[in-house]
């Protein structure tokens, strides 16, 4: 068995190995440690080992771990949103990675104008069309991103997607790369940019590196198996 620390040096060594092979610079590329289903106490550990940063995906699990833990954290809300969990979440997440449709984002923006905040989030793809049942299908967000852009409270600040489960980390590659043109595309019309890419999990981050994701989402290869 692998100790945590040795779990996090291996993922961090892969990171810098990818995004070396794509010549990009490692300081691009954020490492969210998935902590779900994990106690605080193991989450501890992982931030004795130099852990800074770290995605939930189920607010009430979040907020009850995260008053145990140092102030000092990072928190990415990582999963589906409920709209009837908005006003918990905004103060204890710095972004959110799943606004998956125009309702939820209206939602959000509406409740952060009630409590004065601007929340940062990334709109979630479903860029395969297949797999996951969340996520903005391709066309769809192209077609509403100038309503969402004028929401006055979202700062939308790139993409999220999650390839379909797959036993080879290569089968993720043309949805990985697929979001990055989508981005291109939209960040071109728009005449904006959408700096942030999240992609890439425990089986497929690597891949994610090298399609250029900037946020990758990593839990078992951390903590071991949920
Ligand atoms: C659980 C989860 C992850 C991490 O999955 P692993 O395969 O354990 O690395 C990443 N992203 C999302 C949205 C998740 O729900």
């Amino acid at each position: 068995m692998s100790s945590l620390l040795e779990n996090l040096e291996s993922v961090r060594e892969k990171i810098a190995a990818a995004a070396d092979r794509a010549g990009r610079n490692v300081s691009e590329i954020e490492l969210v440690a998935v902590s779900k289903t994990h106690p605080a106490e193991v989450i501890r550990e992982a931030v004795d080992a130099g852990q800074e940063l770290f995605g939930e995906n189920r607010v009430q699990e979040a907020l009850a771990k995260i008053p145990m833990l140092p102030g000092k954290l990072r928190w990415h809300l990582i999963g589906h949103l409920q709209s009837n969990k908005i006003r918990k979440a905004l103060p204890h997440f710095e972004l959110i990675h799943g606004v998956d449709s125009l309702d939820l984002a209206r939602d959000i923006d509406r409740i952060a104008a009630e409590e004065g905040v601007f929340p940062r989030i990334l709109l979630e793809v479903n860029v395969s069309g297949e797999g996951s049942k969340h996520g903005f299908e391709s066309a769809v967000l192209e077609r509403h991103l100038e309503e969402l852009l004028a929401m006055p409270r979202l700062q939308i600040e790139g993409f999220m997607t999650m390839a379909p489960l797959a036993p080879e980390a290569e089968a993720s590659r043309p949805h990985f790369r697929s979001l990055r043109e989508l981005r291109d595309r939209l960040a071109q019309r728009a005449g904006i940019s959408f700096p942030t890419l999240s992609m890439g999990m425990s089986g497929d981050y690597a891949v994610g590196v090298e399609e250029g994701a900037t946020l990758v989402r990593v839990g078992s290869a951390i903590f071991g198996s949920r």
